[in-house]
């Protein structure tokens, strides 16, 4: 695993600036990497590897960054629980943890960096050395991912009997005896222009 520094630096440069974020999700892969036994995330062990995302804030962008999860690769899955969480899970011996982000470690940086008086940037330099303890509660938990979430082909490729867009990875609707998309099923999330 590389260091804190250079994983930081790294997420900093992918995120587009240095926040408590980036410190929160760095120093929170690291730990939950090794919790489940992850030395090489972004190599060696890339495949093993799965995490859950609950919120879309910075913190995630480091996320990815030092774990090398991603939509795109669909070893990254954002659940919007709006908390700062994560889950690591080892692929490989099913092996979990959640970790949660500690609401405390705010009020607790004034016991780290209390002659820094901007409160983030006070944040900023406490999370970057508060025990991890401090900073995280850490679970062990089960996760059960479906077999149409995981990385690889699609299990499937459903068009849309109602706007034709095609629909893959099981997320077609069945209504009224008819396949749907989830839009066309729950309603669009956009409204077309003449
Ligand atoms: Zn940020
Ligand atoms: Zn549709």
């Amino acid at each position: 695993m590389e260091s804190f520094d250079v994983l930081l630096e790294r997420s900093t440069k992918v995120h587009g600036h240095i926040c408590a974020g980036q410190v929160i999700g760095v120093r929170m892969s690291m730990l939950g990497l090794a919790a489940i036994g992850i030395q090489d995330p972004r190599g060696l062990d890339r495949k093993k590897l799965y995490v859950l995302v609950e919120i879309d804030r910075c913190a995630t962008d480091a996320i990815q960054s030092v774990t090398g999860c991603s939509l795109g690769k669909r070893s990254m899955r954002w659940i919007d629980y709006g908390v700062m969480a994560a889950t690591f899970v080892n692929l490989d011996t099913g092996k979990a943890v959640r970790i949660v982000a500690r609401e405390e470690s705010r009020e607790l940086s004034k016991k780290y960096c209390p002659e820094i008086e901007n409160k983030y940037q006070r944040q900023l330099g406490a999370y970057r050395v508060m025990p991890e303890e401090e900073l995280f509660t850490v679970d062990e938990v089960h996760v059960d991912i479906p077999k149409e979430d995981m990385p690889g082909r699609p299990l499937r490729r459903i068009q849309c009997e109602s706007c034709g867009d095609w629909v893959q990875d099981c997320r077609d609707v069945e209504q009224n005896g008819k396949n749907l998309c989830r839009g066309c099923a729950n309603g669009k999330y956009y409204r077309k222009l003449a």
